[in-house]
């Protein structure tokens, strides 16, 4: 399988008072399961439904209720392990984490703690063209989401919604190996392109599907043992990570520098001040009192199922890109815009097959996204389809338009639709090869411009004035090359 090869980026220098610092970081990240049913009941998972509709008595945690294992998300798991190249563990099993909250009326989360269903495995982080980070995962376990306490509509109640309750998460724990707040953004992108490709969930992180706890550490520059570290609980965007690390940071590095020492603890982004606070020390850490749950039994996953998923696994953006790249000769940024996602990917290689793909980038790229993004929307929603815009490439291929017409028919494909031959056979707008005609109009500027003449005869340059005009003359449809032949030929210009 192809591979670009790229070098690892600098780690982030943060200027103290005193020295300079470098930033360690490790992430949590949360991915809700995309299943249509919850980790251990059947009830909907869908977003945005009435508050607590979507309750079974499992997730109500009414007496006596079993859950029972949902092997979709099982399945949702695995696929997410080996799209992160990781180990599956053929063993896992589940655990209660036991905590009060009011959204959770079981009294305890099911987690994986001891045995997690996925083991080591790596997700490369782009930085630049050439420039990548290697980030190691440690783990990722299936748990329960909680419900929502809602605290804004009611003045003097807090309201329980348990429609996210039970709902399958992946926690996802990478390896302390990221060295910047955009580093840190930019995995949380690469993981989430990973499981939109993979189809393991949606990514949609405004609707909370994934989130993250972010480990941050400093330590002097050159240093090689780790600080000690605060998590930032729950971010639900690329910016507030960024901003968090940052302010975590300088809070961290002014304390050092203070000659004090940082508490392990687990801290909140406030967002209106742009500071993290702390939320509980390690003193005040839960003792969670973990324990197997006695209600499931453990997972043993057969290796043939676990090779059947790896077989169905998509082309993944890495792959995708390094293949790009070798196959279509484009540059290695754009791939990564062409493969950003898989339904931009899939349009692109619809567009290219059979055709210049340096020149289906461009159009689709330039052209295509440029449009689309300049209204808002995805390429789901393009109104001009793959074979239309494949369509217009050939008719510049076969020289029947020039490209500054086929701006022209994109335009009118855009807003009106149709087959782009059509357009442009029924609107007259072929160019005009034909040399008898392009002689004529040659002819007509020379006649109508005798100093212009003189002129370009002494000074070859000036040919390009008659191109422009003789272009101008035909609305831009003569073809370029046989109208610079003819006037040069007609000027008398080698
Ligand atoms: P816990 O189980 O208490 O959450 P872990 O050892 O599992 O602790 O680590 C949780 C996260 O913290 C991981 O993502 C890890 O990469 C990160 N981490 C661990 N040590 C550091 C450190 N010194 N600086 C920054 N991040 C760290
Ligand atoms: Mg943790």
């Amino acid at each position: 399988m192809a591979e670009l090869s790229y070098r690892e980026p600098d780690p982030k220098i943060i200027p103290g008072a005193k020295d300079d610092w470098e930033l360690v970081i490790g992430l949590e990240v949360h991915a809700q399961v995309k299943s249509r049913a919850k980790l251990f009941s059947g009830a909907s998972t869908a977003f945005g439904a009435e508050p607590n509709t979507n309750v079974s008595l499992v997730d109500a945690a009414m007496p006596g209720m079993l859950p029972v294992i949902n092997g979709f998300c099982v399945e949702q798991a695995v696929r997410t392990g080996l799209g992160l190249k990781a180990q599956i563990n053929r063993f896992s099993r589940f655990d209660r984490k036991n905590y009060f909250y009011p959204d959770l009326p079981q009294g305890y989360q099911i987690s994986q703690l001891y045995h997690p269903i996925v083991g080591e495995g790596e997700v490369l982080v782009d930085m630049a063209p050439g420039v990548a980070r290697r980030v190691r995962i440690e783990r990722i376990h299936l748990e329960q989401d909680a419900g929502k306490s809602i605290h804004d509509q009611d003045p003097k109640r807090s309201l329980v919604d348990l429609n996210r309750t039970g709902v399958a998460l992946m926690e996802i724990v990478s390896r302390p190996d990221l060295r910047g707040p955009e580093e840190a953004a930019e995995y949380v992108r690469k993981l989430r392109q990973i499981l939109r490709y993979l189809d393991t969930c949606d990514g949609n992180m405004q609707e909370g599907s994934l989130r993250a706890d972010v480990n941050v550490s400093v330590r002097p520059k050159g240093s090689t043992v780790l600080g000690t570290r605060c998590e930032i609980k729950n971010l639900n965007s690329m910016r507030f990570i960024m901003q968090a690390i940052e302010a975590e940071a300088r809070r961290q590095i002014a304390i050092l520098e203070d000659g004090g020492r940082i508490e392990q603890e687990t801290r909140l982004y406030d967002v209106a001040r742009g500071e993290t606070r702390s939320m509980r020390s390690k003193e005040e850490a839960h003792d969670y009192r973990y324990f197997p749950d006695p209600d499931l039994l453990p997972l043993e996953l057969e290796a043939d199922w676990i090779e059947g998923i790896r077989a169905s696994l998509p082309e993944l953006p890495d792959e995708k890109k390094a293949r790009f790249v070798l196959d279509y000769g484009m540059t290695e940024y754009d791939a990564g815009v062409l493969t950003a996602e898989i339904a931009a990917a899939r349009y692109f290689e619809a567009v290219a097959e059979g055709r210049d793909g340096k020149q289906a980038a461009n159009w689709v790229i330039n052209e295509l996204f440029g449009r689309l993004n300049k209204e808002g929307r995805t390429i789901d929603e393009s109104p001009i389809a793959p074979g239309q815009l494949g369509g217009l490439l050939d008719l510049i291929a076969k020289g029947d338009i020039s490209g500054k017409i086929a701006k022209d028919v994109f335009e009118i494909l855009w807003t009106e639709g149709g087959d782009p031959a059509r357009i442009v056979e029924e609107r007259g707008l072929a160019q005009v090869t034909d040399t008898g005609a392009i002689e004529k109009a040659v002819d007509a500027v020379i006649a109508a411009n005798p100093d212009q003449v003189a002129k370009a005869k002494a000074k070859p340059s000036l040919a390009g004035w008659f191109v422009g005009q003789v272009m101008k003359a035909t609305g831009g449809r003569a073809n370029p090359q046989a109208v610079q032949a003819i006037v040069r030929a007609k000027l008398g210009i080698e």
